[in-house]
């Protein structure tokens, strides 16, 4: 008994599918490239500055913070005071 293989995009290596991401997106329903290739295509993909500009999105969120739980707070009060004030407009 064989187990089904798939051949790698990008290392050109006869896989078992095991090694290799399911994507229901992609007609074979799994990824072209292997588990061990994209995780090295990730790692570059950091190295490029994917992981500072999530850093910086991380650290400019924290900052404002406070800012946005008031605004959600704000946004919730005015929501409950309209349902109340159409409550009793209906009574
Ligand atoms: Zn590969």
């Amino acid at each position: 008994m064989s187990e089904a293989t798939k051949r790698c995009s990008k290392c050109r290596e006869e896989k078992p599918l095991s090694a290799f991401t399911r994507d229901c997106t992609k007609t074979t329903g799994y990824h072209s490239h292997c588990k061990d290739c994209r995780r090295i295509w990730r790692a570059e993909r950091n190295e490029a500055g994917q992981t500072n500009n999530y850093r910086m999105v991380k650290r400019w969120r924290d900052k404002h913070r406070e800012h946005w739980l008031a605004v959600d707070r704000e946004k919730m009060r005015r929501y409950r005071a309209r349902q109340r004030a159409e409550r009793e407009e209906a009574s």
